[in-house]
């Protein structure tokens, strides 16, 4: 103790944040300042003139394994070691907790019985978690990259100090060869310079950033990147570096862009099916229309058929009976019809079929009915409101109609003479179109044997 008294150390020692234990060369604890007791949870009693074999002393290693006796720092600076940074956990009393010291030992004066061991420790308790964060990093299956935080701007770009294992694996770049380098190496042709940039401009505020990139192995592979880069903070607060956390995400990427391609085939599809719909909609269309054209229509010559003049013509009945109107309902035959086949042939009969329609077509106007009746028979019904109006129209029809020159390709020019039998009645309600047909049917046949081309009326017209 006298001898110890004479270092000036000692004073500083008892303010220290630093824990201090002297020991005699025979291990034997003579001075502990109060920074000691604290970190060891002793009191001075309970520590001075403990050797180091006392029973009190739970040492551990970092890996949690009991620390044996000769391994005690003390131990191993008798034994001629210097101890350095050694971390060692001490097992409280309790033994529910245990406090991480990192431990510095020497000899002072001399390796020998007159000699201390001086004994200097700190609390790590807070950084020391008993295990090795360096070794998840490093065994990761993620990549991680740390790069200084300075040359951001430089062509260069700052410079990479690590990489795990992972990063090699995927990179097919060993740590050796990597380090020093830019992560810059690692970009290609087709890497995002739009993403590239927000990632520079997020380092240069210090903020973390997330962005998915593409880039290129040592053998120009090409592969995507999930890349989460956050600044690391010294003591001080001032950002020193960077650190990439990285997936590779190329397969999702392929299988997004596989989805994306078959979502695109499918919008395709839907709208090739969407304009297939469309176009046989249009047919369907087409083909109601041209149904309904048969239905009403004669296909020869393309005017109403005996069904649309029988609908028509009984609408026209109704109307005259309401209004009190006279109505007139014509029956008209080709004469010598057979003639014109024989002669000149069925087809040009039919041209001549072709051409009455067209007649009729021009002569009757929209309120009237007409129709082609069957063979070469018409068949009309107008509305008027005196009988001699009547007549007139259907003369004047007469007259059409012999006015009419059919010319054949084969250069041959006819005209036609007709026979027409006219029902002319006031409105009736109980007479239906068919007495009409019948009585006009009666005076086409007086027509016929009055010598044909003629209107013969049958009128209770007064
Ligand atoms: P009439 O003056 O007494 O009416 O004598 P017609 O020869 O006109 O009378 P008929 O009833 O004996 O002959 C009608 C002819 O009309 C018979 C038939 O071949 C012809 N015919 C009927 N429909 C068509 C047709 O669609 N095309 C052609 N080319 N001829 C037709
Ligand atoms: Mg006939
Ligand atoms: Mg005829």
């Amino acid at each position: 103790m006298q001898k110890i008294s004479n270092l000036n150390t000692l004073k500083l020692f008892e303010s220290a944040h630093i824990g201090v234990v002297i020991h005699t060369w025979d291990t034997s604890i003579v001075y502990a300042n109060p920074q000691a007791l604290n970190l060891l949870r002793l009191s001075y009693e309970q520590i001075i003139g403990k050797d180091s074999y006392d029973s009190q002393w739970h040492f551990i290693d970092d890996q949690y394994q009991r620390l044996n006796i000769k391994d005690y720092p003390v131990n191993r600076v008798v034994a001629g070691d210097r101890i350095q940074n050694k971390v060692l956990g001490v097992i409280d009393g309790s033994k529910e907790r245990i406090s991480w010291l990192m431990a510095n030992a020497y000899a002072e004066h001399g390796l020998n019985e007159s000699g201390f061991v001086i004994v200097t420790f700190i609390d790590v308790t807070d950084s020391h978690q008993g295990f090795s964060f360096e070794q998840i990093v490093e065994n990761a299956q993620d990549i991680v990259v740390v790069t200084k935080s300075d040359k951001l701007k430089a062509p260069l770009g700052p410079k990479i100090v690590y990489v795990n294992k992972a990063f090699e694996k995927l990179t097919g770049y060993s740590k050796e060869e990597i380090k020093g380098e830019t992560p810059r190496i690692l970009q290609g042709s087709l890497t995002d310079k739009v993403a590239c940039k927000k990632i520079h401009d997020a380092l240069e505020e210090q903020k973390p950033v997330t962005e998915i990139l593409l880039n290129y192995s040592k053998t120009g592979q090409p592969y995507w990147l999930d890349i989460n880069i956050i600044p690391l903070f010294d003591r001080n607060g001032e950002v020193t570096h960077f650190a990439a956390i990285e997936r590779d995400v190329t397969e999702n990427r392929f299988h997004l862009e596989q989805l994306t391609k078959r979502n695109e085939d499918l919008k395709l599809l839907k709208d090739e099916l969407k304009n297939l719909v469309a176009e046989r909609t249009r047919e369907l269309q087409q083909a109601n229309e041209k149904l309904a054209l048969l239905a009403y229509f004669d296909p020869l010559t393309q005017i109403p058929n005996r069904r649309y003049f029988v609908d028509q013509s009984t609408r026209l009945i109704h109307f005259c009976q309401r209004h009190e109107h006279i109505l007139a309902v014509g029956l008209l035959d080709i004469d010598d019809f057979k003639l014109v086949n024989d002669k000149y042939g069925h087809d040009l009969g039919d041209e001549v079929l072709s051409a009455l329609g067209a007649c009729l077509k021009d002569f009757f106007r929209q309120d009237d009915a007409y129709c082609r009746w069957g063979g070469e028979e018409f068949a009309f019904a107008v509305v008027s409101t005196e009988l001699q109006s009547t007549e007139k129209l259907c003369l004047r029809l007469l007259s059409a109609i012999n006015a009419m020159t059919i010319s054949s390709d084969t250069g041959v020019k006819l005209s036609i003479n007709v026979s027409i039998g006219v029902c002319v009645r006031q409105a009736n309600p109980n007479e239906p179109l068919d007495s009409y047909m019948k009585i006009a049917d009666g005076a086409l046949y007086s027509s016929k044997s009055k010598g044909k081309n003629r209107v013969t009326f049958a009128s209770d017209v007064k």
